[in-house]
Parts: C-alpha cells; sequence; structure tokens
C-alpha cells in the first residue's frame, strides 16, 4: 500500500503547468495547490471549518513549533495532528531543518544535525534527521519532509565571499543527500506517511542538477524544491526554479517550499510546480493588508476611512461576500441581508484593534490565493494564459515574459521519467 497517489489529469500544451490530483489517506486534493501555513498547530485566525471554506484542502503545520511546544509525544498521544487540531483533511508538515537553521539563534551544526536553543524554555533541543523523521511519524501527517541542510541566502554585508558561499552550498548539498538517506531509513510509517526529498543548491544550477540526481535516486513520492526565496529577487527565484523543476521526475509532485507571490507562483506553476506554502496571506491579512487582483491595499490608510466597497469587488470570501455563505449565517451577517462588510468597517477594527480585523481579512487573502489557484487550473486546461494575464494584472508580467517563447516546454530527463511522456 502507498501513502499516497498522484495523477496528471490535464496538461499545458504551451509550458510545462499541469493539472493533477494527489490522494493521501485524509482526502484528496487538487493540483496546483496552496497550502495555508498553521505553523503551530493552527491557520491563525481562522476554525478549520472557516480553512475549509477558503477552498484549502491542505494545511502546513511547522514541526520546529511543535516539537518545542506542546511536543510530538503529547499530540500523539491525543490521536495525532488531524485530531489534535480539529482539521480531517490532508496536513503536510515541514521537517524543522528551516526553522531550526534560520531561526533559532547560537545553533550548532554539525555532520550528524544541529543543535538550538528552544525559544520556549531556553533548553538546548537537538534535530538530527532521525529525530526530526521520528516526530513527523508522532505528528502524523500525510506528507512529511526530509531533514536537509538548508543554509542562508548568500551575505555579501556579513563578509562572506563568493567562494566561501560556494563551499558552503557544496556543503548543504552532500549533507542533505547523507540526511535524506537517513530520514529513509528512520521513517517508520511509509504506508500511511508519503515523504518528499528536498533539492538543494542555492542559485548555483550546477549544484541544483547535483542535489536534484542525489535525492532524486532515492526514488520517493514527491520532491522539493527548497532553498528558495531565502533573500533572492524574483529573477533569480525564477531562473533556480525553471532549472530545477525540469530534474524532477514527470510523475511525481513537485513542491516549491515557502513560495510566494502571485507572480512566483504562476511563474513557478509554468515550470510544472504542483505545490506551494506561504505565510503571505495570514501574516499580510493580520497587518491589514489584503490581496487584490490589482495588487495589494492596506486598509489601514485613511483613504478607506468612509469607503462602503468590500476588500474586492467580485470576491467571494466571507467578508466581500457573505451571501456566498448564507448557510452558515441565517439572516445574513448582521441582519443586513448579506451585504459585504465595508473598507470603512475593516479599517475601522484594526483602529479599534478588534480581533475580528484580523481575521476577516486573513479569510480574504486566503480565499483569493485560493481563487487564484483554481483560476490557475481552468488555465492549464484551456492554455488560455493572456486570459488570466487580464483576470489577474499581477501575474501579467510573468506570464508575457514567459508564454510564446516556448522557453517552458521541456522535455522530461529520461533517467527519471516514469511516464512516458513527451
Ligand atoms: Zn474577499
Amino acid at each position: 500500500m502507498e501513502a499516497m497517489t498522484f495523477d496528471i489529469l490535464a496538461r499545458s500544451a504551451r509550458s510545462s503547468a499541469r493539472v493533477g490530483r494527489l490522494t493521501t489517506p485524509h482526502g484528496s486534493l487538487g493540483t496546483p495547490a496552496f497550502m495555508p501555513v498553521g505553523t503551530r498547530g493552527s491557520v491563525k485566525g481562522l476554525l478549520p471549518s472557516l480553512i475549509a471554506a477558503t477552498g484549502s484542502q491542505i494545511v502546513l503545520a511547522n514541526t520546529y513549533h511543535l516539537l518545542l511546544r506542546p511536543g510530538s509525544d503529547l499530540v500523539s498521544a491525543l490521536g495525532g495532528l488531524h485530531r489534535f487540531m480539529g482539521w480531517p483533511g490532508p496536513i503536510l508538515t515541514d521537517s524543522g531543518g528551516y526553522q531550526a537553521f534560520s531561526m533559532a539563534d547560537a545553533n550548532q551544526i554539525d555532520e550528524d544535525g544541529v543543535t538550538f536553543r528552544s525559544e520556549v524554555d531556553g533548553s538546548n533541543v537537538r534535530l538530527t534527521p532521525e529525530i526530526a523523521t521520528q516526530v513527523q511519524n508522532r505528528l502524523g501527517a500525510d506528507i512529511i519532509m526530509a531533514f536537509d541542510d538548508c543554509p542562508p541566502a548568500r551575505d555579501p554585508e556579513g563578509g562572506q565571499d563568493d567562494g566561501e558561499y560556494a563551499r558552503r552550498l557544496r556543503l548543504a548539498i552532500e549533507r542533505t543527500r547523507r540526511w535524506a538517506r537517513r530520514c529513509v531509513d528512520a521513517h517508520e510509517r511509509p504506508a500511511e506517511q508519503a515523504l518528499f526529498g528536498i533539492v538543494q543548491g542555492g542559485t548555483d544550477l550546477v549544484l541544483r542538477e547535483q542535489s536534484a540526481r542525489d535525492v532524486c535516486g532515492l526514488d520517493l513520492p514527491g520532491y522539493a524544491i527548497g532553498g528558495v526565496a531565502v533573500g533572492e529577487g524574483p529573477e533569480q527565484i525564477q531562473r533556480v526554479v525553471v532549472h530545477t523543476a525540469a530534474l524532477l521526475p514527470e510523475d511525481r509532485p513537485r513542491y516549491l517550499m515557502g513560495v510566494g507571490y502571485e507572480a512566483d507562483i504562476v511563474g513557478a506553476v509554468l515550470a510544472g510546480v504542483d505545490m506551494f506554502d506561504c505565510v503571505l496571506p495570514t501574516r499580510n491579512g493580520r497587518n491589514a493588508t489584503a490581496f487584490t487582483a490589482a495588487g495589494q491595499i492596506r486598509l489601514r490608510n485613511s483613504r478607506f476611512r468612509d469607503d462602503a466597497g468590500p476588500i474586492e469587488a467580485g470576491c467571494d470570501c466571507h467578508a466581500c461576500d457573505p451571501a456566498a455563505h448564507a448557510w452558515a449565517t441565517p439572516g445574513g451577517v448582521g441582519g443586513l441581508g448579506g451585504g459585504a462588510l465595508s473598507r470603512a468597517y475593516i479599517r475601522h477594527l484594526f483602529m479599534a484593534r478588534e480581533m475580528l480585523g484580523p481575521i476577516l481579512v486573513s479569510l480574504h487573502n486566503v480565499r483569493y490565493f485560493q481563487r487564484l489557484m483554481l483560476d490557475i487550473a481552468r488555465t492549464i486546461r484551456e492554455d488560455d494564459w493572456l486570459g488570466l494575464a487580464r483576470r489577474w494584472p499581477v501575474v501579467a508580467d510573468v506570464v508575457r515574459r514567459r508564454i510564446g517563447s516556448g522557453s517552458d516546454r521541456h522535455q522530461p530527463t529520461g533517467a527519471s521519467d516514469r511516464s512516458g511522456q513527451g
């Protein structure tokens, strides 16, 4: 029995984009998929039923944070992460590596793993490939990630020269290869949890090729592109993603970790990426910044003081169109017949520090990303990318740059291709 199946349902003839369906023990999801981030077992401010109402079919939770608090033993004893957080659908957990390397101060890295100081109680915490895998086995997510060496982006301010950075990147891909093998060996629930490998290599395309060969050699159910969007610009992100996605097996889901803005997502979909996660919708939502197809708006701005319109006209989220959710609110929200909540009202909530403000804008933003993903899937089926660019001005540039040149049509590489396509 396999923990996961992945079926490709439609392909774009003008790019490497594809529509797929990923089936896990806790249900299936359509791809390309956007995963809202539930760092500590909660997508901040959103009840599970609201997460589902945004159209999200899978959520991500962070192993690093759940390991520190409340601990994987407790979550396991209470029936696993699905039951603990009240989300019955698919869950993906990261390995904790990214946070252990980037967030923890005083971390100490060696060949066996990383030691860092807990931000919760100051104690020393150890993460190795074996421990990261065991913690994820106990949390019980449907998709778990290999523990990788994720170096930060080059820091010229910090005195790091090119040679030093290149050596660090090379060490990272070699460690990532050795650690991925150890994760496979430590994985105790392969029939219930799909373990994804991670490709590293920074912005060095030769190292990306080496890392892809190493990790794909393990024949895993899915692969991720890691170490992207760690400080480099959008052009560098696209260059690395286009190159690396083409190195991954055609018949396995491809996951771009921690990305990103709408244009980054569309650019990666064109390169054949299937899965995304990002904190942007909820983080920006908490700060009163709303996504719209024409660009982000800051709802604290005084120009919205008496604006009676919704956050975004045409949006079907709870804030913009309560009538679309009338089943949940008999009589309409506020007894006003289900009219939109105004920008003026939401601005007021933020100015008055009411908790409903962050909730409503997070809800809108997550739904916004899910509407974009739905439209991307439709666009792949119809291969009408200029239509997508018209409906979503924020992605128009990347579509114009990439469609028509044919640069995104790649032939699957022979060694990794199992589908006979191309
Ligand atoms: Zn909305």
